[in-house]
């Protein structure tokens, strides 16, 4: 591994590097919270196997994590139920738009992967069951500010509300999930989770170090605790990679060659197993809700690291 300065230097190196890219793609304004954030932020920051993070630019500036949460989800969801969520979410990519509503009709309301909207809600219904949807965020946010060693994480009450108030199209998919039987639970429970957790504010610091089990076979590296079980984070790293970026995610194998998640946000989280995390934020989004500037940079990275995992 490439030693503390040298990780500075080549994060400031990427950031020059992609310094023309910024302001690039559209910004997402189908949630009006999100419309008003600045195009031009930047940050970036890796997580290593001593825990350490190394950021530049805009990486302490949090921001609204979005889809990037249903990764945490995912893996809080498999520690509650187990294998048994499978026979509720498939593991395939859906080559669709994350927010379609058309394969779910042909596939009796059996979501593709749980890294599209339907399917993270699918996740979420899960999290709520015990409990409801307040106890299920509070068990998400104690999650993330132990794994991010940070306990100043919190949702963005603006953002969810704007969500919630918007959400005509995910309350559709989950009504129609309801309908075939693959929601439990209340709809509205389960979307106030929902919402909730794709307003989770985070900078890029936080979410690099929050995501570092992921690299490491599920253990923290400083403390060697299991977070999730070896063969779970493996699974989640697979979903990740196949399915992270909805109908871009065999772009972003092919230029990052990484297992990662994006958020309309403008986030992007990617691991590098055995390496450490990298979180990316830049607001604006190429055409399949992916940070174009974001996704840049991390192929930026990997040229310079050879951290793909077909090396
Ligand atoms: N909260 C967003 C939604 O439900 C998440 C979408 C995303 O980040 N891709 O539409």
């Amino acid at each position: 591994m490439a030693g503390a300065e040298d990780m500075d230097r080549l994060l400031a190196e990427v950031l020059a590097a992609t310094a023309p890219l910024r302001g690039s793609g559209r910004v997402a304004t189908y949630i009006p919270a999100l419309a008003d954030v600045d195009p031009n932020r930047f940050g970036i920051a890796f997580a290593d196997g001593t825990g350490e993070v190394h950021g530049a630019g805009d990486c302490d500036v949090p921001f609204s994590i979005q889809s990037i949460s249903k990764v945490f989800t995912l893996a809080l969801a498999l520690e509650r139920v187990g294998p048994a969520l499978w026979d509720k979410v498939g593991r395939e990519p859906s080559g669709s738009a994350f927010n379609s509503i058309v394969q779910l009709e042909h596939e009796q309301g059996k979501p593709r992967n749980p890294l599209i909207n339907p399917g993270a809600i699918v996740v979420t219904d899960q999290l709520v069951g015990d409990g409801g949807a307040d106890a299920a965020i509070d068990r998400l946010l104690a999650f993330l500010r132990v794994e991010a060693g940070d306990g100043s994480i919190r949702v963005d009450d603006a953002v969810a509300a704007s969500e919630a108030a918007t959400g005509a199209r995910n309350r559709s998919l989950a009504w129609f999930m309801k309908s075939f039987g693959i929601l439990t639970n209340d709809v509205e429970t389960v979307l106030s989770a929902y919402f909730r957790h794709c307003a989770l504010a985070m900078s890029c610091r936080q979410l690099a170090r929050a995501g570092l089990f992921l690299a490491f076979d599920g253990r923290d590296p400083c403390t060697g605790r299991e977070v999730v079980a070896w063969h779970r984070a493996r699974r989640i790293n697979s979903v990740m990679m196949l399915c992270g970026h909805y109908d871009n995610s065999g772009e972003f194998a092919f230029r990052v060659g990484l297992p990662g998640k994006s958020g309309v946000g403008g986030g992007i989280l990617a691991v590098a197993p055995g390496h450490g995390t990298i979180a990316v934020w830049s607001p604006g989004l190429n055409e399949a809700g992916t940070s174009a500037a974001g996704a840049a940079a991390l192929e930026a990275l990997v040229e310079r690291t050879g951290w793909s995992v077909f090396f």
